[in-house]
């Protein structure tokens, strides 16, 4: 019973995956999989720089409680960085409520984020990280809206919300 449901979840997710890799990865020959990144930095250096929640969901793969982030219900104009390292993720054109009480977008940036599996809690998710310091964003379901059909479920707490500039 429980495997059967593990392995139905398993399906879903790898599907996910799948639909995340041709997403992130058009192009580009590179492997969801590599562990070195561009910018790293020691535990005790990131704890100097992060406030413990963002070292929490960045560094230890936490996840902040629903329905506390500032940004899930946020829908102005501008881009979601990393908190880890500034590199932009998301932009607002992609966000949208989910309902979730995380916030939620249907797309990354080009060449921003970078995916694993995650095998926690008797589930297989689909991890999503920044691609350049590695830092823990959230997961990526396929239960999202048009015209991905991918929901990228985010941490609030590991994204830092750029305003665009308004033109006076
Ligand atoms: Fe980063």
């Amino acid at each position: 019973m429980l495997s059967r449901r593990t392995f139905a979840l398993a399906g879903v997710s790898a599907a996910a995956l799948l639909a995340a890799l041709r997403l992130s990865t058009q192009g580009a020959a590179e492997s969801a999989a590599a562990k070195k990144f561009e910018v790293t930095r020691t535990d005790e250096e990131w704890k100097k720089i992060l406030t413990p929640e963002q070292y929490y969901v960045l560094r230890k793969h936490g996840t902040e409680r629903a329905f506390t982030s500032p940004l899930d219900k946020l829908y102005e104009p501008g881009t979601y960085h990393c908190a880890g390292c500034d590199l932009p993720l998301f932009s607002s054109t992609t966000k949208y409520n989910s309902g979730t009480g995380w916030p939620s977008f249907y797309a990354p940036l080009e060449n921003a984020i970078g995916t694993s599996v995650d095998r926690s809690f008797l589930m297989v998710r689909t991890e999503v990280h920044c691609r350049r310091c590695g830092g823990h964003l959230g997961h990526v379901f396929d239960d999202g809206p048009k015209p991905t059909g991918l929901r990228y479920c985010m941490n609030g707490v590991a994204l830092k919300f750029v305003p665009d500039k308004k033109s006076s």
